[in-house]
């Protein structure tokens, strides 16, 4: 494991009780922090006081959003131990974002070991409550000072960590989601593939739009025809029509999701019939109007999977499997939340313990 130059706090935060977390808020002691500069490559690996950027007004990723991140937790299992899901994936991930905007890759194994090294340092801000982890969140953003749009030649990567609640506090629930006609967050040739800050940008006013009208996530469609399914909120989108679960492709409108990738293989090792393929709103409309939709769900980091339990479209509403979770989700959300505390068999390596 990386050995990184380390400076512990003189002045470490009171830890929040596990009951009172929730997602975000609260920011752990330490972080892992590394620069860029063109001609030296990335250097100064680090360990250091959790603590604030002094920025000048005038950088960057302030005015021209050159800014890419990722996402994974580190869970505690009964045995105590600490594991990260996948992390090899996540920090590969973070680079296929850095190529989409035009920043320089880092080197794959660095980003992977700040996550065990940062992790090991703030292992007692792991929260012990099931169902809560500890969230990751590496980041990269432009550190250029100067009004001019340009791939830039200095750059941050940081880590940070923040302990959060159980996605589900009262068990898996489903929610109410929109397709929108009319707000559109990617499309082909632009950034929906990145893990940028610019898609959630693109995401708001939807976003706001739907919570208005009393849904709480929106069903992205294509943004050329406005007929393909893409994505939900921040998650891949999967439904199920009568034994054929399927998935829209990874065509460069939609984010590569772990979860989705995750999920797709434990269906096809439960020898599900499992489609990744385009998918127009009429088509699963049409579906849920006959009867013949099963299921569908979102899949993502935070909740693992989110059951759709009513789908809006053009002012109709279809209920999906009466409201609550169907099968496959919750097999899906079983499974994976058994490997993530260690509780399950771990046949395709996707765990990784974090040595401290
Ligand atoms: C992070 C994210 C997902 C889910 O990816 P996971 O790797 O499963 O967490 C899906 N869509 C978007 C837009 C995202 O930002």
């Amino acid at each position: 494991m990386g050995n990184f130059p380390t400076t512990l706090t003189t002045t470490p935060k009171p830890k929040p009780a596990d009951d009172s977390l929730s997602f975000g808020k609260v920011l752990t002691d330490h972080m892992f922090v590394m620069e860029y500069a063109e001609g030296k490559g990335w250097h100064s690996p680090r360990i250091q006081p959790y603590q604030p950027f002094s920025m000048d007004p005038a950088t960057t990723v302030l005015h021209y959003g050159q800014a890419i991140f990722d996402g994974l937790k580190a869970f505690r299992g009964e045995d105590g131990k600490i594991r990260l899901f996948r992390a090899g994936r996540h920090a590969e991930r973070l680079n296929i974002s850095a190529k989409k905007m035009c920043i320089p890759e880092m080197p794959v194994d660095i980003i992977r070991q700040s996550f065990d090294a940062l992790v090991a340092v703030d292992a007692d801000w792991v929260p012990r409550k099931a169902g809560t982890a500890l969230y990751l969140r590496p980041t990269v953003i432009a550190t250029d000072v100067m009004l001019g749009v340009h791939p830039a030649h200095n750059y941050i990567y940081f880590l940070i960590l923040s302990p959060v609640g159980s996605y589900y506090k009262e068990g898996v629930k489903p929610v109410k989601i929109l397709a929108s006609d009319k707000h559109v967050r990617a499309v082909q040739g632009g950034l929906g593939e990145a893990k940028t800050a610019a898609n959630y940008a693109a995401s708001l006013s939807g976003q706001a739009e739907a919570e208005a009208q009393g849904y709480t996530q929106v069903l992205w469609l294509d943004g050329v025809h406005r007929k393909y399914i893409d994505e939900v909120g921040t998650m891949n989108i999967m439904v199920r029509i009568g034994d054929e679960v399927i998935t829209p492709p990874l065509a460069g409108t939609i984010l590569s999701g772990v979860t989705r990738a995750s999920s797709l293989q434990l269906m096809r090792d439960w020898g599900l019939k499992v489609s990744e393929r385009a998918i127009t709103i009429d088509e699963v409309m049409q579906a849920g109007r006959d009867g013949t939709l099963k299921e569908m769900w979102g899949t993502g980091t935070a909740a693992v999977v989110s059951p759709v339990g009513t789908l809006g479209y053009k002012g109709e509403d279809i209920l999906i499997n009466g409201g609550v979770t169907g099968e496959v989700t919750q097999r899906l959300y079983d499974s994976i939340v058994g490997l993530q505390y260690g509780k399950s068999n771990d046949a395709h390596g996707w765990m990784s313990v974090v040595p401290v």
